[in-house]
């Protein structure tokens, strides 16, 4: 026997079971999409086994009801930004990389997706939900998506193939998402969790299964391996039983359930886009992959305003007239061309998003140093 193996370490008695794999565990990235209650037992769930790195997204602040059901929030930080104080605060008592974003996950980079091995939601909400699974797939990365509501919760796995999200929304879910949807700009009234019925053991037991999920994922990086591929527990806390069952590939799914091929360039985004291709020997002709927003008009009393930015940075509230106070008519333009001489920084571009040149896509990541 290996000297080494004599000693025991932190992670001691998880090394135990066979298949454990604490160096491929340490070497994972996890992205968790909310930091409310199921994401505050997540992220302790992940420090806790010794997971690499966790990145956490959240455009939300703390309030007073949050702290019933998150163990990292107490009264002294209402008002702040979920996913800012749960990032530092792992930190300080694991020994964990983390990062952080204070957005909603459809104002970042479509191609964020990408550098992760594995996707968490502890999503609240349909919208973000149905953005996670289309992004996830077009990457080929695997989503663990958990629920609560009172007691009851549930718990379902979607890979880089087969059913997805989508598949499993009614006639009914679609059309109401679809109407949201079709709103261009970030509708800023989601339902928040706050306002469902839930308690904190049903976050801590849903949360407990979506870790486990992903430990198993991440141990072999096998989708496999995950016992809730396209299948969902659902779990009923009033009578403590479970019940799974199989998810059906729907076969007119508007998601499309390929993943994409891409290249990856990484550049400063204070240079001019036409610097940018030609420094990378790329040509049009060329789209975003969102839309730029060019100009807002009111259609009432005429006043129009220049933007010239990426929808994903446009908030609601520019695109109410400042003389009558109405939802003013945004006119946006996909043509890279248009906008060559401007840097993407001037355009206030994602990092991490997609193009399109001569059909091929193309993701821009930010040169961080
Ligand atoms: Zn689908
Ligand atoms: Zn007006």
């Amino acid at each position: 026997m290996h000297k080494l193996d004599l000693i025991e370490d932190q992670f001691d008695r998880q090394k135990k079971i066979t298949w454990w794999e604490q160096d491929s565990l340490s070497k994972s990235k996890v992205l968790i999409i909310g930091a409310g209650a199921l994401g505050n037992e997540i992220v302790k769930n992940l420090a806790l086994v010794g997971v690499g790195e966790i990145t956490i997204v959240d455009n939300d602040k703390v309030d007073i009801t949050n702290i019933s059901r998150c163990i990292f929030f107490d009264e002294t930080d209402i008002g702040k930004p979920k996913s800012e104080l749960l990032s530092k605060k792992i930190q300080t008592i694991r020994n964990i990389k983390s990062n952080y974003f204070i957005a909603k996950v459809q104002e970042l980079g479509v191609g964020i997706f990408e550098q992760f091995d594995i996707v968490i939601g502890a999503l609240d909400n349909r919208e973000a939900r149905s953005w996670v699974n289309e992004f996830s797939r077009m990457f080929g990365i695997p989503w663990v998506d958990g629920a609560i509501e009172g007691l009851n919760g549930l718990v379902r796995s979607f890979g880089k193939e087969g059913v997805c999200y989508e598949c499993t929304l009614s006639d009914e879910d679609l059309k109401l998402l679809s109407v949201r949807k079709s709103c261009a700009l970030l509708s800023e009234e989601d339902i928040t969790l706050g306002k469902v019925p839930t308690t904190a053991t049903s976050a801590s037991i849903i949360s407990g299964f979506q870790t486990q999920e992903s430990l198993i994922f991440l141990s072999r990086k096998q989708v496999e391996h995950m016992p809730l591929i396209g299948k969902q527990m659902t779990f009923f806390g009033e009578t403590m039983s479970f019940l799974t069952t199989n998810l059906k590939e729907k076969s007119d799914c508007y998601v499309d359930h390929s993943n994409i091929e891409f290249q990856k360039i990484i550049t400063s985004f204070d240079l001019n886009i036409e610097n940018i291709l030609e420094d990378n020997q790329l040509e049009g002709p060329g789209k975003f992959y969102r839309e730029m927003v060019s100009n807002i008009s009111c259609a009432d009393c005429g006043t129009t305003k220049e933007i010239n930015k990426y929808i994903s940075s446009v908030k609601q509230y520019e695109a109410l007239c400042s003389s009558c106070g109405l939802e003013m008519q945004i006119e946006t333009d996909k043509r890279i061309d248009s906008f060559y001489k401007k840097s993407l920084n001037e355009i206030s571009f994602p990092d991490n998003e997609l193009i399109i040149l001569n059909n091929e896509y193309i993701l821009i990541s930010k040169d961080k140093v």
